[in-house]
């Protein structure tokens, strides 16, 4: 795709209402030929310093006398103009992720359907009153930190600016966002939507830039009230100590490890297709994947088999091509996929997809790959691969499955799949995750979902009505009347 005639800039940076050309540029990739696409702006400390001044004004401003009804019509508006773009936004995203097409369009209807989650929620938003002592009147209000901070990753760059920035927006909080470099072009476009819808200047500004320039001077920015982060449990980490020398809050969404259970009196053939997408949705780089498949011994071999049988279906290409998985998101990115394939030497590899003929060389394509023979500890169990890579481990009761599925420090997501209701109760709570789901699995699925991590996938919750508690501080009013 080419950079040219685009509704946006894209390699300028928007701060204040004011789009510019930034003076340093970073080079932009196609991750499904390899080949340069164009350029995008190389933001550092100093435009994230002019972007969270400019924010402060924002909040001093129209932005922040705007009613909760008023910013929930300009977030419904941005929805509906989201949706005449989704075609446009899924070929952006198509382009700069390599996400198949299919993929990249139900990416672009989420972010329009978080714009019309949280334009809907804006105004639904209330304090409390609190009995207390005689004479008196307490209530609480529900107030916008100020100047919150967003620091996104390139895996989906629209469902995660359409989940923090959207609940961020809606609870009257004046934005900065920092996309990932990798990918950044739905960020812009969005922005470039905002102003349509009629957001006042500041209420959401742009930086794109490198992590360890932008989005370190973003994270420990003394102007900044809240931060928002989604990426690597190692970035999520530095994010938090910069956050931390200015004791401002942070919600971490990190990575995860997330298993699906599947004992013996599970429906099949409602799981199977659930358990491989879970694995191959965006080729893997999904942080609410589910990489691990633990299957009751009973069912093993057949469930392998069935398996097996969908991923020698499996196709992988250009992300144009809309097949059932793109490339990786890099050169990078794939040789550490391939790296942990072949740290699996001591496994079998019991099903693969293949990638097709006319794939283009350059692009960072992996088979996905169905592993068995491991153990719970073994490290391709253990780590996020973050590629398009799933483990089966045997199991031979529900208090080994659950020991399994808690068992590498990671809580995102979990699943379990049996027929049997007092299971599936015992297990739900017992399973240490941000989300379980009963005989289905809904990898980031669920605008309206609260969806967030224990231990090593982090702390906070996003998505639905619960992300606006996040993106507000709570204040008490005690009047005494006597
Ligand atoms: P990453 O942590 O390298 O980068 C994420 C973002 O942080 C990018 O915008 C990057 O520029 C920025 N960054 C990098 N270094 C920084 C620094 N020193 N200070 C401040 N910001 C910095 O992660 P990634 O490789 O882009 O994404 C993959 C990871 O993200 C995986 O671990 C995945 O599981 C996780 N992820 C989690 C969720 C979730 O909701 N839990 C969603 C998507 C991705």
């Amino acid at each position: 795709m080419s950079l040219q005639n685009l509704w946006f800039d894209p390699d300028a940076y928007l701060v204040g209402g004011a789009w510019s050309r930034a003076a340093r540029t970073l080079p932009l990739e196609d991750p499904s030929t390899g080949q340069a696409i164009g350029a995008i702006a190389r933001g550092g400390p100093e435009e994230v310093d002019a972007a969270v001044t400019a924010a402060r004004a924002a909040l001093d401003g129209a932005w922040g006398r705007a009613t909760a009804t008023e910013r929930g019509r300009l977030l419904s508006r941005l929805g509906r103009l989201v949706e005449e773009r989704v075609e446009d936004l899924a070929a952006l995203e198509a382009a700069d992720v390599g996400k198949p097409l299919t993929q990249a369009r139900a990416d672009a209807r989420a972010l329009a359907r978080y714009m019309e989650f949280y334009g809907g929620a804006a105004d639904k938003l209330m304090g409390e009153t609190i009995p207390y002592l005689d004479g008196y009147t307490v209530y609480t209000l529900r107030e916008p930190h100020g100047v919150t901070g967003h620091i996104v990753p390139w895996n989906y760059p629209m469902q995660i600016i359409g989940r923090s920035v959207g609940a961020a927006l809606a609870a009257g909080n004046a934005c900065v966002l920092k996309p990932a470099e990798e990918a950044c072009l739905t960020a812009l476009a969005f922005a470039r939507l905002a102003e349509e819808a009629g957001f006042p200047p500041g209420a959401l500004n742009v930086v794109p830039g490198l992590g360890e320039e932008a989005g370190a001077a973003l994270a420990g920015h003394p102007g900044i009230d809240h931060i928002s982060f989604t990426g690597s449990f190692e970035v999520g980490g530095l994010v938090q100590a910069a956050a931390a020398r200015n004791v401002v809050p942070v919600t971490l969404e990190l990575g995860g490890k997330s298993p699906q259970l599947v004992f013996g009196d599970a429906d099949l053939d409602r799981a199977l297709p659930f358990l491989v997408n879970a694995g191959i949705q965006n080729a893997g780089q999904t942080c609410s994947a589910s990489s691990r498949i633990l299957v009751e011994r009973s069912r093993h071999d057949e469930l392998v088999e069935r398996m097996a049988a969908r991923y020698a279906t499996l196709r992988v290409g250009p992300a144009q091509a809309d097949l059932d998985v793109g490339p990786l998101i890099s050169a990078r990115q794939r040789e550490i996929v391939l790296g942990y394939i072949g740290q699996g030497v001591d496994l079998e590899t019991a099903g693969r997809g293949e990638i097709v003929g006319n794939a283009p060389g350059g692009g960072h394509y992996v088979a996905p790959h169905l592993l068995t023979g491991a153990t719970a500890g073994h490290r391709l169990a253990q780590d996020e691969i973050f590629g398009p890579v799933q483990v089966v481990i045997p199991f031979d009761d529900e208090d080994e499955a659950a020991a399994i599925a808690n068992g590498t420090g990671y809580g995102l997501v979990a699943s379990v799949w049996s027929a049997d209701g007092g299971r599936q109760m015992r297990l739900a709570r017992r399973l240490r995750a941000g989300q379980v789901f009963l005989n289905n699995y809904g990898a980031g699925g669920g605008v309206e979902l609260p969806f967030g991590g224990v231990g090593k996938s982090g702390h906070g919750r996003e998505k639905g009505f619960e992300a606006l508690y996040g993106f507000t501080t709570l204040k008490t009013v005690a009047a005494w009347h006597g």
